[in-house]
This record gives structure tokens, sequence and C-alpha cells, in this order.
């Protein structure tokens, strides 16, 4: 049995001016043929667990391409083409294969194209036919389009947040992909999309209305004529009109009860909308918080500026506040500031200098704030994530930097990735159970490292465009009305 394979992985937030560019794929994740495979395997991804999966079935893999992003603005038309191209010319030279294996985000929004996943289904539809059965991946905060549910004939989507299950999903969709191909099952499916837009620090997947979605689709999946259920909980700053949670259910064969299914956590989570709308502390309050909160370290979850989510990662309101009051023992973990980083390597370990740190990349996080600091590390910025997300995974923070200003010490990085494991902060020498604050910059996905380790989390409202406070964005595009947005929406 041979199984095509594929990776192309983006979130786009349409309000970021930061171009995804072709660097900015090959700064993450940029691979061929075989070199994929040997990247990905025995990682905590969807990659990983196609890899193992097939492996285990004797499945023969045609890996084609792999490309990931930091989530930023829209994807240039080049390098999207560049990938799609080059999957469907692997595609076409490939000859006969079983079944195609797509990991996909479903928040993808290239130059000119809304739908970016739906568009690449699409495209492989065409080459593979309509027997061929595709199966793909998508991140927890796929915006889901009737494309991609009607392209493809097996979705799995991540069930938790943190995204602690890729691998899991990964291995789930290859067996169910296998399942299909050998004629056990018939993949019957269902969307819904009500007109419901949770912010994302209000999707976590431990507690609230999320949980209480995956209780009931849990039961669902233990029904044996459902193949799996779905619920995204959207990614609200893609300024699209297919922006929102959506539900996905695929059954063997059983129209009705995909649609009864989809239909019924459709309306659960409608009946708890309210439960969405998320408020954080203000940052002169949280840090004031923090400071006089017991034991260490304390979590200042810097949520609006989760680079994770497409905003800036340089937003420098936490970081102010916390110079202003004099805040020592502290760790601002990691602002994106590469022209900050290269006047500390020309400084030099043990020097002092004088700069200006973030808030170049756009007004939205904040101004840069003027500091003088001693550099007490350097580095190549290589690390492995050790958490339960993406354990094994090498990262690359490009050259990296850890300036202390008068005992807050903030670690500079070249190139833009979500804080979610505390690896990186001790890559760079700083233990963060030895420290009082820790600045996240993560909505999320930082929970599942650093709340073992947390004597306290505070969720801050400071500036950025990963903020779940909605009303500082000026939606366009997005279908209306649209909750919270709209208050008065109505469903069905
Ligand atoms: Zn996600």
């Amino acid at each position: 049995m041979r199984l095509f394979l594929a990776m192309l992985s983006h979130e786009t937030n349409t309000f970021s001016n930061v171009p995804t560019d072709r660097a900015q794929f090959e700064a993450r994740h940029l691979h061929y043929g075989g070199e994929i495979v040997e990247t990905f395997r025995a990682t905590g991804t969807c990659l990983g667990g196609m890899i193992e999966a097939a492996e285990r079935h004797g499945a023969r893999l045609v890996p084609s391409v792999a490309a990931a992003a930091s989530p930023a603005g829209r994807v240039t038309r080049e390098i999207y083409t560049h990938v799609k191209d080059r999957m469907l010319a692997d595609l076409a030279a490939a000859g006969a294969v079983d079944g195609v294996l797509l990991d996909l985000h479903g928040a993808m929004v290239p130059e000119g194209i809304d739908d970016g996943e739906g568009d690449i289904i699409s495209a492989v539809r065409k080459v593979v036919g309509p027997k061929v059965p595709i199966a793909v991946t998508l991140d927890f905060h796929g915006n889901l389009s009737p494309a991609m549910a009607s392209g493809a004939d097996l979705l799995h989507g991540y069930k938790t947040y943190p995204h602690v299950d890729m691998a899991e999903r990964g291995a789930e969709a290859t067996e169910r992909l296998i399942d299909t191909i050998a004629g056990r099952l018939r993949p019957t499916s269902a969307l819904r999309t009500p007109p419901l837009l949770p912010p994302i620090g209000s999707q976590r997947t431990a507690v609230g209305p999320m949980r209480r979605l995956y209780d009931r689709a849990d039961e669902m999946e233990k029904d044996p004529r459902v193949i799996s259920v779905s619920v995204f909980a959207g990614f609200p700053y893609a300024d699209i009109p297919e922006a929102g949670l959506s539900v996905y259910v695929v059954t063997d064969g059983d129209q009705r009860l995909a649609d009864a299914l989809a239909e019924e956590l459709a309306e659960l989570a409608w009946r708890h909308r309210h439960e969405f709308v998320h408020t954080g502390l203000p940052v002169p309050a949280a840090v004031a918080k923090a400071l006089a909160a017991e034991g260490r370290p304390i979590v200042l979850a810097d949520m609006a500026d989760n680079t994770g989510g497409g905003a800036a990662g340089d937003g420098t309101e936490i970081l102010r506040e916390l110079l202003r009051v004099g805040a020592r023992s502290a760790v601002v973990a990691c602002l994106w500031d590469a022209a900050a980083v290269q006047a500390c390597v020309k400084a030099g370990v043990g020097q002092s200098l004088t700069l200006e740190v973030g808030g170049k990349v756009d007004d939205r996080h904040g101004a840069p704030l003027r500091v003088t600091g001693v550099v007490r590390t350097l580095s190549d910025g290589r690390f492995v994530h050790k958490g339960p997300m993406a354990r094994g995974l090498p990262g690359r923070l490009g050259p990296t930097a850890v300036l202390d200003v008068n005992d807050v010490k903030v670690i500079l990085i070249s190139y833009r990735w979500q804080t979610l494991d505390p690896e990186m902060l001790r890559f760079v020498g700083l233990d963060p159970l030895e420290h009082k604050i820790l600045v996240v910059k993560s909505t999320i996905h930082y929970r599942a490292a650093f709340e073992p380790i947390a004597r306290e989390i505070i969720e801050v409202d400071a500036p950025g465009l990963s903020s779940s406070n909605l009303d500082r964005f000026a939606f366009a595009r997005i279908r209306r009305p649209i909750f919270p947005l709209d208050p008065e929406t109505r469903y069905p």
C-alpha cells in the first residue's frame, strides 16, 4: 500500500503586517522527500504519528513536501504556489497511490485566496480523482469550509488546546485512511458552522465550554458507527467569511447520524456561547498581583502577544511595567527582536549597552522600550522541545541573547516562536524555578509545560494581535452577525 504524504501548515493572522514568505518557512520547516521522514520520525507531531502508524501497518509512504512557518500575515503567493505546485507535481509523478495523507492547518490564508486548505484539498482531489481517499489532520484552530469537508474523505482535528494530541491524531488519520482503502470504512461526513467566534483565550480544553463539547464528542465516538468527531474552536484573527467554531462528524456510511450529531454539538456550543467571552487583567494590576503573590514562579501570561497566534512577539507593555515598578527576579520569554540581538552580539557577553527593544513591528504591541542592560548569554538559538507539546522536535530561535536589565532578564530571539516550553529559558541558562516572575508570550499552549511548575498563573490583557478582547479588532470580511461581536445573533 502506497500513501502520499505532505504537510503545509500555517495559521494566518490577517491583521499582521508581517508577510509569511519563503524565509519564514525556511526558518521553521521546508523539507522535501525522505528528509521529511528523518525530521519528523518519533516527534510529537502529526507527521510523527503518520510515519509511526504507516510503518506499523506496513504502508509505504511517498513523502513530498513538508512546510510550516510561525503564524503571521498572509502566506505570500510565491511560497504558497511553490509548495502547492511541488505537492501536485510529486503526486502526479508518484503514479498510482492508494491514499493521500495531508497535514494541514485549517486557518491558512494565502495572498488572494481566503480558504487555503480548501484550495489545496480540491487541487489534490483533481489529481487523484474521486476514488482515492484523502485523510487530513487539521489544527484545533482550523476555520472549516465546505470545500475542505467535501474534498477530503476524513478530517481529523486536534482535540486538545494546548495541542498535546498531534501525534495521536496523525496516527488515527493514517489508520482510518488504511481502513477506508481496505473497504472496512465508508466515511460520510457532516459539517456545522454556528455563528460563533470564540477568542483563543477561552478555548482551552481542560476546563470550560470546549471541555463540555469534547466530553460530549468523546461520548459520541464510543458509538461504533462514528469514525471521529472534531470540534474546531476556530481562529478569529483570520478575517475571512469562514472564521469561527465548527463541528465535523464523520460516520461509517450513516449520513443521518453524522448530521444529527454535528447539529447537537453545534447547538451545545451555541447554548453556552457566553462562556466564550474572556477577560484578562490590565497590565498594572497583573504585575502588582504577581509581585504580591506568594512563592515562585508566578507566570504572567502575555496572551495577546503570542506569535503562535500571529502576534508580533515584540510587545513591550508588561516589560515596561516591570521596569517601572522596579520588579526583580523576572524573566521575559521570549521577545522577537533580531536587531536587538545583533546589538548584544556586537557588545559581547558581560558588556553593558543601551538600546531600544521591541515594539518595532507595528503599533499594536506597545512602543519600543529604551533599556540599559548587561548581556548575560549569547546562543545560536537551537534547543529541543521537552514539554508535552512537540516533544523531541528541534527548535530554532536563531541568534539569541539574554539581556539583564536590573534583574529583569529579557530573552531576545531572532526567529519567531511561541514560548510554550520552559526549555526556551533553560537552554540559555535561566532556571524557571529560580525566578519570581516569568512573563510568557503565549495564550494557552504554555499551560501544558508551565502549569505543572507555576505557583500561580495570571492572564494579562496587554495589547496585541492575539488578544482575546475581540473589540480591539476592526473586522471587515468575517460573516455577520456573529457572536460575541454581535450580541443579538440568533441560531439556528
Ligand atoms: Zn492551534
